[in-house]
């Protein structure tokens, strides 16, 4: 699944497309939204926002288009109609004179008027977005310390999309890797820079993935890599997907674990539980 880094990826290049020229033809395949393609025809694209792996396209005439893309949804930038080889479904198009912006797959479309978007079920409970808001360290730390969230673990908070939006599961193991924080802990037993070294490895490790497109290792580290001949898959990550691999700061062998039947990487040397 897609992680808030590869959904703001996508936003960038839907944004790119769709915001220099006005809209000129609308298409949804789903009848229940049909009538809404003629409101937005001719209006103008003014900025497209995520929140979480929500994409909130805005329109200048007081109209915005919500998509999820759950599993399998998939956008696509082409010229003008003209659409990719795929056996997907396409569910919304977005044309203007020089581009098509094409939605493949996705179920969860809806379109809303400006004022119901923060009342939206998802967009309501959602964490904060550190790729489209400006989240700080200070806020983060608070946030951890809040009652609903301080007494979970961090391994089960961090895919929590109400704790923090876009944080997946690649991301749950390398930002504990990075803060040196246990899965098992809870907020409430972390030390003040343990909970620091939290908020500061979730804003620098969503900001670097995106930046450099799902790269959560070391940069410097990652040039020595590549240098010495390896691939992208085996320089990308600290310790995800790194099971029996040795730790790149101690060498110890990287843990697999199972916590809300999802997979979960760390080091036992660099992560204690107490
Ligand atoms: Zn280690």
């Amino acid at each position: 699944m897609p992680e808030g880094p590869e959904i703001r990826i996508a936003a960038d290049k839907v944004q790119k497309a769709l915001t220099a020229y006005n809209i000129g033809e609308v298409w949804f395949a789903f009848p229940q939204l049909k009538h809404y393609e003629e409101i937005l025809q001719g209006a103008r694209v003014k900025r497209v926002d995520t929140k979480g792996k929500a994409m909130l396209i805005r329109f200048d005439n007081g109209y915005t288009i919500y998509s999820h893309n759950q599993l399998y949804g998939k956008w696509y930038i082409r010229a003008a109609y003209s659409y990719p080889k795929t056996n997907r479904q396409l569910r919304l198009a977005l044309h203007n004179e020089k581009y098509s912006a094409l939605l493949y797959s996705a179920s969860d479309i809806e379109v809303l008027r400006n004022e119901e978007v923060p009342i939206h079920p998802f967009v309501s409970r959602v964490g904060p977005d550190i790729l489209s808001e400006n989240v700080t360290e200070q806020y983060l730390k608070e946030r951890f310390l809040r009652k609903e969230f301080k007494g979970r673990r961090w391994s089960s908070l961090l895919l929590d999309q109400g704790f923090i939006g876009g944080v997946g599961n690649y991301l749950r193991s390398e930002i504990l890797f990075v803060a040196g924080i246990h899965p098992n802990k809870r907020p409430i037993e972390c030390t003040d820079e343990e909970l620091r070294r939290a908020a500061c490895a979730v804003k620098k490790l969503m900001i670097q993935s995106y930046e450099t497109r799902g790269i959560t290792n070391d940069l410097q580290l990652v040039e020595k890599l590549k240098k010495q001949g390896e691939e992208r898959s085996s320089y990308r990550h600290w310790v995800f997907e790194r099971e029996g691999e040795a730790c790149r700061i101690d060498g110890t062998d990287i843990v697999k674990i199972i916590v809300g039947s999802r997979r979960l990487y760390y080091c036992p040397t660099c992560q204690k539980e107490s």
